[in-house]
């Protein structure tokens, strides 16, 4: 698949408001963007780190992805983003190498970036999402 980096970091929190004062104060990070995800039934947080984010992930819905997660698992690390490129091809290239895949074909995810997750029993427990920054790449050329 050949990542270029991590994109993100996915931690579920129940809150951000009360979570953003750790990243900014302690880490002295900067969070640039909140977002609310509808579809993921989701509320984000971003903060930069080199070419990486941290996101934060605050569920709106406590029968949502991370709604449930926090319930089972509480709150934690919830998946690795790598940044790829063609992102469809690289679908294609895990469901022919075995990967359980969770989305078939991207969708539409916070920052509007394409995004798929990978399931966690194919990928040794850690969920694991593509991303590709179509706008940033389009700008490249
Ligand atoms: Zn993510």
């Amino acid at each position: 698949m050949k990542p270029t980096h991590i994109e993100h970091i996915g931690i579920a929190v129940n809150s951000i408001a009360e979570a953003i004062p750790f990243y900014e104060k302690v880490l002295g990070l900067k969070c640039y963007n909140i977002e609310e995800v509808a579809d993921q039934r989701v509320r984000t947080a971003f903060f930069m780190i080199g070419q990486t984010k941290i996101e934060l992930l605050e569920s709106t819905d406590p029968e949502g992805p991370i709604g449930k997660f926090i319930e089972k698992r509480g709150e934690g690390i919830h998946h690795i983003a790598y940044a790829v490129e063609s992102i469809e091809e690289r679908l294609r290239e895990a469901e022919e190498a075995g990967i359980r895949l969770i989305d078939a074909a991207p969708r539409r995810g916070a920052e509007g970036l394409s995004i798929a997750f990978l399931h966690p029993k194919s990928t040794f427990g850690v969920l694991t999402e593509l991303c590709e920054d179509r706008e940033r790449d389009n700008n490249k050329q």
